[in-house]
């Protein structure tokens, strides 16, 4: 963590304000912020600083740098967080820092290969936004996934690996052996070895009202940053996996009670019994079965939320001004356009699973088979969520981001002109 003196003003229910807190949270930039709803020094600091009529929110830097509502990209610039790739062409290029990513980029720099990892958000991806993973190997206790980015991030950047954030894919070109990416800064650059591991990003519930509050007390996944401000208040979590189970038992320390709702007659279909086990023993969360949320309600900020009962049909609204979103995620890699083949839910084939009745698909254009995890292209790999048939954890992650690099040293091998 560093510049603990940077500070974030603004309103707790603004979405750009919670966009904000998030990045910076998600990129471990500490911070301070002063809600000016709560906060009288919120308000004080404004006018000392002579931006009572400023954008919100506002980001005042450490060395005294006033932000007035800025987009995450000239944030990160104001930060000094590396963006801009150092040269034009690498071995290996990676897309997307979660486990699978990072692993890559640490066995990739580690064995001698130029390597570097583009990362549209934050590193660590989705288990950078865990609150405690532990099923990972060599953590008896469990580490957070914050820890986890942190400490692969530190190992694969001290390996030489360059690691550019926030910055991300937006096109694929292939030109023989060499592959050229375009970046969302408008740059591009090049390389032969490409591991596409950008895992899934969260879907969106179709609900009525929630697309309109989320930020506002509507939230994806986690949101540790918004943890503090539920202090002592009810709580609603949607979702029966893992992650859903995960969130329930953090926010179960912050706030006064956890409502867990859950489509299903139970937890027993998706979570791990050690969670289940967990949430039995916690006497502030509640599991609401058989339970699916059908309206958000509130004006500028979640006030209610309606609630269907799907075995009997009634429904009720209740109180609401904290809901957490924990329902899954689907893969997007739409800048690799028709460059790989996917399955019908959009996971990328890879090796074996490419061939159709044992045959090769109809391009591919080399007398070999693919390898395990290599796609439909020759060269370019996918490891992690984003695979057809991955495990979807952590390790599994890991253990593809690292095994692909051994194949691209085979592919470079093969491709050494
Ligand atoms: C809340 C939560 C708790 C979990 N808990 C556990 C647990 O306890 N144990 C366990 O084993 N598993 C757990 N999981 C599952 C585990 O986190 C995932 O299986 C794992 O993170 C997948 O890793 P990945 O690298 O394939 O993809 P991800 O973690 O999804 O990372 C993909 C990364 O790619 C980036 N990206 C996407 N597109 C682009 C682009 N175009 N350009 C640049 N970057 C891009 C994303 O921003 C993201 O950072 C949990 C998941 C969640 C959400």
């Amino acid at each position: 963590m560093k510049d603990p003196s940077l500070r974030v003003v603004g309103h707790q229910w603004a979405r750009d304000a919670h966009a904000i807190k998030d990045f910076l949270g998600r990129n471990q930039v500490a911070f301070r912020w002063l809600d000016l709803d709560r906060t009288r020094q919120a308000g004080v600091i404004l006018e000392r600083e002579g931006l009572t009529g400023a954008a919100l929110p506002v980001v005042l830097l450490p060395d005294g740098t006033v932000l007035e509502d800025p987009s995450l990209e000239a944030l990160a610039e104001h930060l000094g967080m590396h963006m801009h790739a150092e040269r034009t062409y690498y071995d290996v290029a990676i897309v997307g820092a979660g486990p699978a990513g990072l692993a890559a980029a640490v066995y990739g720099a580690s064995e001698g290969l130029s390597t570097v990892l583009i990362e549209g958000e934050a590193p660590g991806g989705q288990a950078g936004t865990s609150s405690r993973i532990e099923n990972y190997l060599g953590f008896p206790t469990g580490v957070s996934g914050a820890e986890l980015a942190e400490r692969a991030l530190s190992q694969a950047t001290r390996f030489g690996a360059e690691v550019l954030t926030p910055l991300s894919a937006t096109g694929l070109a292939i030109n023989g052996g060499y592959k050229t990416l375009e970046l969302s800064d408008g740059s591009s650059l090049s390389c032969r070895g490409l591991i596409v591991a950008t895992g899934v990003a969260y879907r969106h519930l179709p609900t009525e009202g929630l697309d309109r509050l989320t930020g506002a007390g509507v939230y994806y996944g986690a949101a540790t940053t918004e943890a503090l401000a539920a202090e002592g208040q009810h709580v609603y979590v949607v979702g029966s996996a893992n992650s859903a189970g995960q969130g329930a038992k953090y926010f179960s320390k912050f706030a006064r009670t956890v409502t867990v709702i859950v489509r299903g007659p139970d937890l027993a279909a998706h979570m791990s019994q050690y969670l289940i086990d967990q949430i039995d023993q916690t006497s502030n969360i509640e599991v609401v079965p058989h339970t699916r949320i059908t309206k958000a309600i509130g004006e500028n900020r979640l006030e209610q939320i309606e609630l269907e009962n799907n075995e009997t049909g009634e429904k009720r609204t209740v109180p609401a001004s904290f809901l957490f979103i924990f329902i899954g995620g689907a893969p997007s890699h739409d800048w690799l356009g028709d460059a790989v083949l996917c399955d019908e839910f959009g996971y990328i084939l890879t090796g074996p699973d490419l061939l159709e009745n044992n045959a090769l698909p109809h391009d591919w254009p080399l007398p070999r088979h693919p390898f395990h995890l290599e796609t439909s292209s020759p060269g370019v790999f996918a490891t992690g969520d984003v695979r057809h048939g991955s495990i979807r954890r952590v390790a599994g992650a890991v253990g593809e981001g690292s095994t692909a690099i051994q194949l691209v040293h085979r592919y470079l091998a093969e491709h050494h002109e």
